[in-house]
């Protein structure tokens, strides 16, 4: 049995210092497998120790700027191994905290290792170009610089890899940051904090505030010292976010959710689609924002990718996540777990046809977590509620098409355009759905879920607004452009 004293509090870092919020009091982050263990206290902050974080980066701008990109890429490079050096202890956290697998956290804490050592290497990498001037006698190039105070908001559903792709980037930039964590995974962020501050991060320059988003968060967004705010999390807030940023002119980035179609056509490999469809659905119990939602499949070969769909299933492991042969953990929060139930009494209720799961398991050690059976409904129609909502758990929609074209309208027809993929082995069909999707992640026979960290990522219509994340791209968010011009 766990005692109140085994279970560390885990302080604010800001000025350099790890803190105890003013309020004195502390939010606990339990463990959804098993949930009465508590995974850490993290600090209730107030609005006060969020103006202390926030002048405490202001006051940082200057010396981190001056300080150069090659030796800030350095201290990445510093903060990148000692990550690594931690990944077990991180990648455990992160499963008792949000219940992914233990496999898939250590994935996930191994790509953040990786994505920070890609923007340590931008420390080495140019700045700026030489632009030929009509003047003979002059030079003109531009240099980027960075925007200064960066806010950075993030989701539960990938602690170290979202933190680690914004962080990352703004820091190597020349950005100093606040970073407020989602606070159903605050334990697993400060662990990577701990990191950064053992690499040597000055003073000032990577402050880390937990606490209540619509206090803390709502007040960082807000704050007039404030240059930029990289956001990923939900529409709701991300619409707040870009309402305050607007109003003050400055930038802002933000990543939220997707309701991923999966196309089968005909000629598919029927094999290969489903193994692709039971990962982009139930990986991390669908709680990715590329998560595959919608299956809409081809009338020819309905009944029998159905049936396949249903027989891979029938074989997923439901449990703990830190147990060894567990392929799908909890709902990473009762909250989470509430609203997938909601959503699944809602399909049966708007006439969808539940032919796999949509049951919370119970009995033994489920009755400790958050557990749903993998749950499929058949018979959905676009304009149900299950077809229009992201519902982030693991319930798949299957739909079918008469041919490409009303698969294509049917995928297309929600407000969401993150990811979608085709399963195809015509070309014909392929090119066609590349041309036609709405999507900023365009997959072919490959599952929705799945971005390499080299490459932009980000969605369409209500999925993102903003410049793209990870590899260049970010570079354009966190950067301003000087042109400069030097008459000899
Ligand atoms: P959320 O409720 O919007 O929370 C995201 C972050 O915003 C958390 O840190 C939260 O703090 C904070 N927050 C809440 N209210 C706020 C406010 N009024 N002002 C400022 N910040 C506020 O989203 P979530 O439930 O954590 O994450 C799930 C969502 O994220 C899904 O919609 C998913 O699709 C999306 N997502 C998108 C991507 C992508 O790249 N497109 C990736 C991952 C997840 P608290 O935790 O303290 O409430």
């Amino acid at each position: 049995m766990q005692t109140v004293s085994e279970v560390k509090i885990y302080k604010n870092f800001i000025d350099n210092e790890w803190v105890d919020s003013e309020s004195h009091e502390t939010i606990k982050s339990i463990n959804p497998a098993q949930k009465n263990e508590v995974v850490g206290y993290l600090q209730k902050s107030t609005k006060q120790d969020l103006e202390k974080a926030v002048q405490s980066a202001h006051k940082a701008k200057k010396s981190w700027r001056k300080l150069g990109q090659a030796a800030r890429g350095q201290l990445l490079f510093k903060a990148a191994n000692l990550i690594e050096e931690n990944l077990d202890d991180i990648a455990e956290t992160m499963t008792r905290e949000m219940g992914k697998t233990l496999p898939e956290a250590k994935g996930e804490t191994a790509r953040g290792v990786a994505i920070l050592r890609y923007y340590a290497g931008e420390g080495m990498r140019k700045n700026g170009d030489v632009i030929p001037s009509s003047d003979q006698d002059a030079l003109m190039f531009t240099k980027r610089v960075p925007l200064g105070v960066v806010g950075i908001i993030t989701p539960w559903n990938f602690p170290v890899a979202i933190p680690i792709w914004k962080i990352a980037p703004a820091l190597v930039y020349g950005n100093t940051v606040v970073f407020k964590p989602a606070t159903e995974a605050a334990v697993t962020a400060a662990k990577v904090v701990e990191c950064f501050v053992k690499a040597g991060i000055p003073e000032g320059v990577l402050n880390f505030i937990t606490g209540s988003g619509s206090v803390i968060g709502q007040a960082l967004i807000d704050h007039p010292l404030l240059n930029g705010i990289s956001f990923t999390g939900s529409e709701t807030v991300g619409e707040q976010v870009a309402a305050s940023a607007a109003a003050r002119g400055i930038k802002y980035q933000l990543e939220m959710g997707g309701k991923n179609p999966v196309i089968v056509t005909k000629d598919a490999d029927l094999d290969a689609a489903v193994e692709a469809v039971i990962s982009g659905s139930f990986r991390s119990t669908g709680q990715k924002c590329t998560a595959t939602s919608r299956v809409i499949v081809e009338t020819e070969v309905y009944d029998q990718f159905k049936e396949k769909l249903i027989q891979a299933t029938e074989n997923i492991t439901v449990g703990d996540g830190l147990k060894e042969g567990i392929w799908m953990g909890p709902c990473a929060s009762e909250s989470q777990f509430n609203t997938v139930k909601r959503y699944i009494e809602q399909g049966k209720q708007e006439g969808a046809s539940l032919i796999y799961g949509g049951e919370q398991l119970t009995g033994g050690d489920y009755d400790n977590g958050f557990y749903i059976i993998p749950t499929i409904f058949d018979e959905v129609t676009p304009d149900m509620v299950i077809a229009q909502e992201e519902i982030f758990g693991p319930v798949i929609c299957l739909m079918k098409a008469a041919n490409l074209d009303e698969a294509i309208e049917i995928a297309n027809y929600t407000k969401y355009g993150l990811s979608a993929s085709i399963f195809t082995s015509n070309i014909g069909s392929l090119l066609e759905f590349i041309d036609e999707i709405d999507a900023g992640l365009v997959r072919i026979n490959a599952e929705s879920a799945g971005v390499e960290l080299q490459a932009p990522f980000g969605g369409m219509k209500a999925s993102s607004t903003g410049s793209r994340e990870q590899g260049e791209a970010a570079k354009e968010f966190y950067t301003s452009i000087k042109t400069i011009f030097i008459k000899g």
